[in-house]
C-alpha cells in the first residue's frame, strides 16, 4: 500500500455566487501531496490556485469534493475541530505577510503558540530563527525589518509549531530577487531537511525551479504536471498555457 498523504484533494471544486454571478474557481481538481515534497502550484491569475491551496489546507470550504489532511476530510470537522487542525498541521505564509505591527519579531513569530497557551520548544525555535538569520532581529517591530526579514519572520511563525504542511501563497510577490531566493531556500530545507509538506503557490518559473514538482492550473482545472521543474522547462509550459496575444 501506498504511503498515505500527508494532504489529498480529491474532485475539489468550488463556485462562488448564484445565477449570473456564478464563478467556477474550481473545477474538479485531484491531487496528493506526500510527506517531505515541495510543489509548486502555478497558472494564470485567475486560475484557481488561491482558492485550491486555501480550500486544501481548511481556510476556505469548497463547494464540492473532498480534502483531506492527514487522512481526515476536512468537511466532516465542526469549526473547532477545524481550528485545531489547522492551528495543528498547518503553517501559512501569505504574500502580505500579515505581521501584527504592535508586536516584536519574536512575539509574532511565537504568536500561534501564545494563541493556544503553548510555550515554544526551545531547541526548535533556535533552529527556525538561526535558519531564517533572525537572531539579533527579534526585538525588532516589523515597520523595523525591510520586506526580506518581515517575510522570514512570518514564515518563522509558520514553522514554529512544527507544522506538517506549510502553505506559501506567492510568498515572493512581495520581495527583491535576493531575500526570494534565501526565502524559497528555506522552503525547499523545510522540505529535504524537515521533511515537511510544501505547497507554493507561485508564477515566478525561477521560484517554481526549487520544487520537486509543478502544478498547472488553468480555468480552476489541473491541466498538466512537471517533475524536477528547471526555470526553462516551466517557462516553456507556461508559454503553451498562456492566452496567445494578438499582434
Ligand atoms: P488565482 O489565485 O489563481 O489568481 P483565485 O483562486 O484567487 O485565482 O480565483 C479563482 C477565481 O475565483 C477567479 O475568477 C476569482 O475572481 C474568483 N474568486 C476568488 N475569490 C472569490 C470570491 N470571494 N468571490 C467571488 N469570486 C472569487
Ligand atoms: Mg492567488
Amino acid at each position: 500500500m501506498s504511503e498515505q498523504a500527508v494532504a489529498e484533494a480529491q474532485d475539489l471544486g468550488k463556485v462562488y455566487g448564484q445565477g449570473d454571478a456564478t464563478v467556477v474557481a474550481l473545477a474538479g481538481v485531484s491531487a496528493r501531496f506526500p510527506r517531505g515534497e515541495f510543489t509548486a502550484i502555478m497558472g494564470p491569475s485567475g486560475s484557481g490556485k488561491s482558492t485550491f491551496t486555501h480550500c486544501l489546507a481548511g481556510l476556505d470550504q469548497p463547494t464540492t469534493g473532498t480534502a483531506r489532511i492527514g487522512g481526515v476530510d476536512l468537511g466532516s470537522l465542526d469549526d473547532e475541530e477545524l481550528t485545531r487542525v489547522r492551528r495543528e498541521k498547518v503553517g501559512f505564509v501569505f504574500q502580505s505577510f500579515n505581521l501584527l505591527p504592535t508586536l516584536s519579531a519574536w512575539e509574532n513569530i511565537v504568536l500561534p503558540l501564545s494563541l493556544s497557551g503553548r510555550e515554544p520548544d526551545q531547541d526548535w525555535a533556535d533552529q527556525v530563527v538561526d535558519a531564517m538569520g533572525l537572531g539579533d532581529r527579534l526585538e525588532h517591530r516589523p515597520a523595523q525589518l525591510s520586506g526580506g526579514q518581515q517575510q522570514r519572520v512570518a514564515c518563522a511563525r509558520a514553522l514554529i509549531t512544527r507544522p506538517e504542511i506549510v502553505v506559501a501563497d506567492e510568498p515572493t510577490g512581495n520581495l527583491d530577487s535576493r531575500s526570494g531566493a534565501r526565502l524559497l531556500a528555506l522552503l525547499q530545507r523545510c522540505a529535504r531537511e524537515w521533511r515537511q509538506t510544501v505547497l507554493m503557490v507561485t508564477h515566478d518559473p525561477i521560484a517554481a525551479g526549487y520544487a520537486d514538482r509543478v502544478l498547472f492550473l488553468a480555468d480552476g482545472g489541473l491541466v498538466d504536471q512537471m517533475r524536477q521543474p528547471t526555470p526553462g522547462g516551466v517557462l516553456d509550459r507556461m508559454r503553451r498555457f498562456e492566452p496567445q496575444e494578438v499582434r
